[in-house]
């Protein structure tokens, strides 16, 4: 019996040295597509209304507590941050009026949707969400390999209880007040999913300080509810990435089990900290913000735009041009318009409810009007001008 030649040290290595490495990746990676954020220009002179980031600063406590944070000279920089964020857990707890063991930080709460679906998702246990939502789920769901149960809305938007109960994931994201519309969903059809729907329910809580309600208040009597929050909209603090869980402890042990360990650094725990205990700056801030939102709904009302309810710091309409058509092209040809002359918003036409609209920040007032003078621009020109 002849033995194949075992290859010599030298042909082994050679082998290996051609190995492409990215043949390696696991097969559902290569498949991937990772999530596509908003457009972030470097240049001045944008009026940027495509990321649901606050228009007006951070409470100043917020720089004063990053300034001591780093010190006189960056000393305290040696050292790890605390590693459970122990100190804005606790303001956090009581803030919410929840024990400290039922909320976890996260590094935005990106971090935590992740670490939810590293936890409860997988190819046996699906993920359930809506469809249009943050189309940051498919992608964590993807990463992991897990499958997928998407429940479409029709364009009334209303949230489909029955049909979310019926679904057979383990785990289902429900985004209330919704992204992209700004339609929340009331605490009551929420509860409806809750007691119907057997897996747990993630409310996706980014935008709820704009809204009349928000679910916190659900967790005493539902042991299958998480709510995530975060600080990036809200308190002006997307550039810091902190978000939070709140849950029963058993949960939040889950999420800790699988966290990094040190996943929220230093100066944002202190940034996340002094923003919460300036509670006052924190309320004029959504008062500021929903004020113009509800101006600007207005003005979308008076030129007899559908436009979606908002309930959050964006507003979701179905531009109709001069001829009084409405739709993709319409959508297109407006946010095009709005982009060459430096106004930045959001168009999603990979969806065919989403495709006609066009989802608009809410900025300062002076923004806004700089988007409806440039909207009447529009209105006024030629096609493809
Ligand atoms: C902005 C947003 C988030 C992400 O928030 P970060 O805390 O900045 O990671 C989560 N969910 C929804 C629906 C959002 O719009």
């Amino acid at each position: 019996m002849s033995v194949p030649a075992r290859p010599s040290r030298a042909s082994a290595f050679s082998l290996r040295m051609s190995t492409d490495p990215s043949s390696l990746a696991l097969p559902h990676v290569t498949r991937l597509h990772a999530y596509t954020p908003g457009l972030q220009p470097t240049g001045a002179g944008w009026v940027k209304l495509n990321t649901n980031e606050c228009p007006y600063p951070p409470s100043p406590r917020v720089a004063e507590a990053v300034r001591r944070e780093v010190g006189a000279d960056g000393a305290s920089l040696r050292l790890y941050p605390n590693p459970k964020s122990s100190p804005l857990r606790v303001a956090l707890a009581r803030y919410h009026g929840r024990a400290e063991n039922e909320v976890c930080v996260g590094n935005g709460s990106d971090d935590i949707l992740n670490l939810l679906v590293r936890v409860f998702a997988g190819e046996k246990a699906a993920t359930g969400f809506t469809l249009p939502s943050y189309s940051l789920y498919p992608v964590l769901v993807a990463i992991q390999d897990g499958a997928c149960e998407t429940i479409e809305f029709d364009r009334s938007m209303r949230l489909p209880v029955d049909r979310i109960a019926a679904t057979k994931a383990g785990i289902f994201f429900l985004t209330s007040p919704n992204a992209p519309t700004g339609v929340a969903f009331p605490n009551a059809e929420i509860e409806c999913v809750l007691r119907a729907f057997p897996g747990l329910v993630v409310v996706d809580e980014a935008y709820a300080p704009f809204a009349a309600e928000n679910a916190v208040s659900l967790l005493d009597r539902h042991e299958n509810l998480v709510v995530v929050r975060t600080f990036s909209k809200a308190y002006a603090l997307a550039g810091i990435r902190v978000g939070y869980a709140l849950a029963r402890a058993g949960v939040i042990d889950l999420l800790d089990r699988v966290r990094d360990s040190y996943n929220v650094n230093r100066l944002s725990q202190a940034a996340a900290l002094a923003a919460l205990e300036d509670q006052p700056y924190f309320e004029g801030l959504v008062a500021r913000v929903r004020a113009t939102r509800d101006a600007q709904l207005r003005a979308f009302a008076a030129r007899g735009w559908f436009t979606y309810p908002s309930q959050a710091n964006f507003i979701f309409t179905e531009p109709r041009d001069a001829r009084g058509t409405t739709g993709r092209a319409v959508a297109e040809s407006a946010y095009r318009f709005l982009y060459d002359r430096k106004v930045l918003v959001r168009h999603f036409p990979s969806h065919a409810l989403t495709a006609p609209f066009l989802r608009i920040t809410v900025g300062t007032d002076d923004e806004m009007l700089v988007l409806n003078q440039t909207l009447d621009a529009w209105l006024k020109a030629p096609p493809n001008a």
